[in-house]
C-alpha cells in the first residue's frame, strides 16, 4: 500500500529541555513512501545488508520497472529505490514480497541492523556475527512489541574487528576474542559478547546476544514510555531516564540468560573507535582461495549502482560466489567467496575496485534536483571535486557533502563536511566527534572554507587533499 509520509513531526521541549514527540517518525520503508521532488522514495532494509543473488535481480527490475533506473546504497547498508511513479506501492510490495524481502510487513522499518560485512569470511574477528544478525532479525520480526521502534533505531554487530564502532547504534554487540572470550555460561559456550545500549554494558554469552538486544531495545521503549518524550533512540532519553547496567541485568536475569557487568562504556560512541587498521576496506580487498573463502569488494561512487551494475554484480555472485552479497555502510558490495579474476569485469562495470581511489569515504547527500531543499546539485559537484583529488583511500578522513545544514545521511565520527550555502558554494569544516558539527559561535568558515567562496573543483580538491589526512592536521572549525 502507497503511504504519503507525513510531515515532520513537532517536538516541543519540555522542562528539561529534552524533546517531546508528538508523533511517530517520518523515515520512509518499503511501504510507507516518502515523497521527494524527483519522485516517491521506498527504504528497503536489508539486515546485516545481505540480500541473494535472486533478491538482487528483482530489486534491479524495480528500479528499472518502477523506479529512476538506480540503486541507492544507504550508510545503514540499505537500498532505496528512488524516482518511483505516484501509483507504485502496491506492485512494489508485491515485487518485494515474493523475492522475501517483506518477512514481516509490520516490522519492515524496524530491520536496522548492520553487522560486520567480512565476518566468516577473512579469519579476521572474534566470530562470526552474521548468523547472529539473522537470529536478532528474526527475533525483532516475531516480536510484537518491537514494532513501535521507530525506524531511525539501530542495531549493530560486530565481529570484533571495530568496523560498526563508528556507526553510533542504539545496541551493539560487540564478539569478544582472546582473554575477553571467557563469558559467562557453561564450559562448552565460553564465546562472550558485550552488548552496549546507552549506559548499559552487559557482558553474555554469544549465543544469547541477539535476546539480550532485544531486551534492551525493550527496555528502551519502557524508558521512552515512562519518561513521555516518545524518543525515537536511546540518546535522546532525558537525563536521568538512561538504561542502566543493573535494569539490563534484571531483564537478563528473568529472562534465563547469564548475564555480567562488563565495564562502562565511555561517553560518546557506543564502542571504543575502531584501531587503525579496523577501518572501512578497501575497495577490491579479499583473501582469496580457502577456508574461510575470502570476498571481493567493490564501491558505488556516491552508492549509486545501475540496474545494469547491480546485475553484473549479482550475476557474478551467482555464478563465481556464493550466490549472496553483502551491502555495507560505507555504500559499497561484499561478495563473498567471489575469486580475484573477477575485479576487472566489476571496474569494467563501471564500480571501483581501487583500494586508492578518492571514492573511498567520498559520500553525498541526493542534492538537487532530487531535493526541494537542496541549495546545490552536491552530487555533480562532489564528482567533480573526486576526479581531481588524490589522496584518497581507505584511511582517509570521510568527505560528506551536503545540499543543506541537515546533512542527510552523514556518516558518524571524524570527517570532512562540505555544506551548501548556495549554489555552487560550500562551506568546509572538519567535525572530530561522533555527531553532526553544530555551527561555531565564532562563525565559519575556518580557513579553508575561507579559500572556498565559489565552487572550483580543482580548488576544493587541493583543499580537501590538505585536510582529509586527519583531524590532528588541521584546527577544527566546529567540534563535538
Ligand atoms: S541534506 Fe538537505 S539537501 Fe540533502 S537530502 Fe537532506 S534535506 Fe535534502
Amino acid at each position: 500500500m502507497l503511504t504519503a509520509m507525513p510531515p515532520p513531526p513537532a517536538n516541543h521541549p519540555n522542562r528539561d529541555q529534552t524533546p517531546v514527540r508528538e508523533r511517530g517518525d517520518a523515515c520512509p520503508g518499503a511501504l510507507r513512501l516518502h515523497t521527494a521532488d524527483d519522485g516517491a522514495l521506498a527504504r528497503v532494509r536489508l539486515p546485516a545488508g545481505v540480500l541473494t543473488a535472486r533478491q538482487a535481480h528483482s530489486l534491479a527490475d524495480a528500479a528499472e520497472r518502477l523506479g529512476d533506473g538506480a540503486l541507492h546504497l544507504t550508510s545503514r547498508g540499505n537500498l532505496q529505490l528512488r524516482g518511483l511513479g505516484a501509483a507504485c506501492g502496491g506492485p512494489l510490495a508485491e515485487l518485494l514480497h515474493g523475492a522475501g524481502l517483506l518477512p514481516a510487513p509490520g516490522h519492515e522499518r524496524v530491520r536496522n541492523i548492520v553487522a560486520s560485512p567480512f565476518s566468516g569470511l577473512d579469519g579476521l574477528g572474534g566470530r562470526d556475527v552474521q548468523p547472529l544478525a539473522r537470529e536478532l532479525d528474526a527475533l525483532l520480526c516475531a516480536d510484537e512489541r518491537a514494532a513501535a521502534l521507530s525506524g531511525r533505531f539501530l542495531f549493530a554487530l560486530d565481529d570484533g574487528r571495530g568496523d560498526m564502532a563508528g556507526l553510533g547504534a542504539d545496541v551493539t554487540l560487540r564478539a569478544a576474542a582472546g582473554e575477553d572470550a571467557h563469558g559467562p555460561g557453561a564450559p562448552a559456550d565460553r564465546e562472550a559478547a558485550v552488548v552496549v545500549a546507552g549506559g548499559a554494558a552487559v557482558r553474555v554469552p554469544c549465543a544469547e546476544g541477539p535476546r539480550t538486544m532485544l531486551l534492551a531495545a525493550e527496555a528502551f521503549l519502557d524508558a521512552a514510555e515512562a519518561s513521555g518524550t516518545r524518543a525515537w533512540r536511546i540518546a535522546e532519553l532525558p537525563p536521568g531516564r538512561g538504561l542502566s547496567t543493573a535494569a539490563l541485568l534484571d531483564r537478563a536475569a528473568a529472562a534465563g540468560i547469564a548475564a555480567e557487568a562488563a565495564p562502562e562504556p565511555r561517553p560518546g560512541p557506543a564502542v571504543p573507535p575502531p584501531a587503525p587498521g579496523h577501518r572501512p576496506p578497501a575497495a577490491g580487498r579479499a583473501a582469496f582461495g580457502g577456508s574461510p573463502p575470502g570476498a571481493a569488494y567493490v564501491l558505488a561512487p556516491l552508492g549509486r549502482l545501475t540496474a545494469a551494475q547491480w546485475r553484473a554484480a549479482a550475476d557474478l555472485a551467482a555464478r563465481e560466489g556464493t550466490g549472496e552479497l553483502r551491502a555495507t555502510p560505507w555504500r559499497g558490495l561484499v561478495l563473498p567467496g567471489l575469486p580475484a579474476r573477477f575485479l576487472p569485469a566489476l571496474a569494467d562495470a563501471g564500480l571501483v575496485t581501487d583500494p586508492a581511489s578518492p571514492w573511498h569515504g567520498t559520500g553525498a547527500c541526493i542534492g538537487r534536483p532530487g531535493c526541494a531543499k537542496a541549495l546545490s546539485d552536491v552530487r555533480a559537484d562532489a564528482t567533480a571535486a573526486a576526479s581531481g583529488a588524490t589522496g584518497g583511500g581507505p584511511g582517509s578522513l570521510p568527505v560528506y557533502w551536503s545540499g543543506c545544514e541537515r546533512r542527510c545521511g552523514h556518516p558518524h565520527g571524524a570527517r570532512i563536511d562540505v555544506v551548501a550555502t548556495g549554489d555552487g558554494r560550500y562551506d568546509l569544516t572538519v567535525a572530530v566527534g561522533g555527531a553532526a558539527p553544530r555551527p561555531s559561535p565564532a562563525g565559519r568558515p575556518d580557513p579553508p572554507a575561507a579559500a572556498l567562496l565559489g565552487l572550483d573543483p580543482g580548488r576544493l580538491a587541493a583543499a580537501l587533499a590538505a585536510v582529509r589526512s586527519g583531524p590532528a592536521h588541521h584546527r577544527p572549525s566546529t567540534t563535538k
